[in-house]
């Protein structure tokens, strides 16, 4: 992580999570974080996640507070990642730790840009099926090692099966497990406000 400390502090355009409600006007800082259930479209396909909202417990109205579009973006990556049988960003960023290596060292060790690595593990980019393989097949040594071995850290991890059978990936149902401070708008079909919502700046 680039450290801060030289960087000169930006003003907040916004509060980080606002005292009164825009749609209702409630003034009595109605808004609470909630994990909200919504339809994400990615690459022609559309995927049902689960991220993190800030919801007015008087009308339902949602805003995206800071570091939310960085989850629902990171959510809807790996919701495609999951269907495409490609490692997910958590399951990236094991794998390098298992190995016990910054992201720096792990790109050169992958001979790909450091700028990568960061952007999979974080969620911005998904990595494409050859860089998939590659890591892959570079980090797949993490598994296999001996149990007498486990006093090594390389050996802590251990992952999960990355690419479920094939009727899986289509059928898996969606739990509902969003959180409804207050019942929904009717209005609201769509419950992702627009980006003159988000509160904070994503990058
Ligand atoms: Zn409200």
């Amino acid at each position: 992580m680039k450290s801060p400390s030289n960087t000169h502090p930006r003003p907040s355009p916004l509060p980080s999570i606002p005292d009164f409600c825009p749609a209702c006007d409630a003034t009595d800082k109605p808004f609470a974080s909630i994990q909200r259930e919504t339809e994400q479209d990615f690459r022609s396909a559309t995927f049902r996640v689960i991220s993190p909202v800030l919801c007015c417990r008087h009308c339902g109205f949602d805003l995206l507070g800071p570091g939310h579009l960085d989850a629902l973006r990171l959510a809807t990556h790996d919701a495609y990642r999951r269907q495409h049988g490609l490692l997910t960003a958590a399951e990236i960023s094991a794998r390098r730790k298992a190995m016990g290596i910054s992201q720096k060292r792990f790109a050169a060790y992958l001979g790909v840009g450091s700028a990568s690595i960061e952007r999979w593990e974080s969620g911005i980019l998904v990595q494409d099926k050859a860089s998939d393989l590659l890591i892959r097949e570079r980090t797949d040594h993490t598994l296999f090692l001996a149990p007498d071995e486990s006093r090594n850290p390389i050996t802590k991890t251990v992952f999960k099966p990355s690419i479920p059978p094939a009727h899986a990936v289509t059928s898996t149902p969606v739990k509902t497990t969003t959180t409804h401070c207050v019942s929904a708008p009717s209005s609201g079909s769509n419950p992702y406000p627009n980006s003159s919502h988000v509160i904070s700046p994503a990058a």
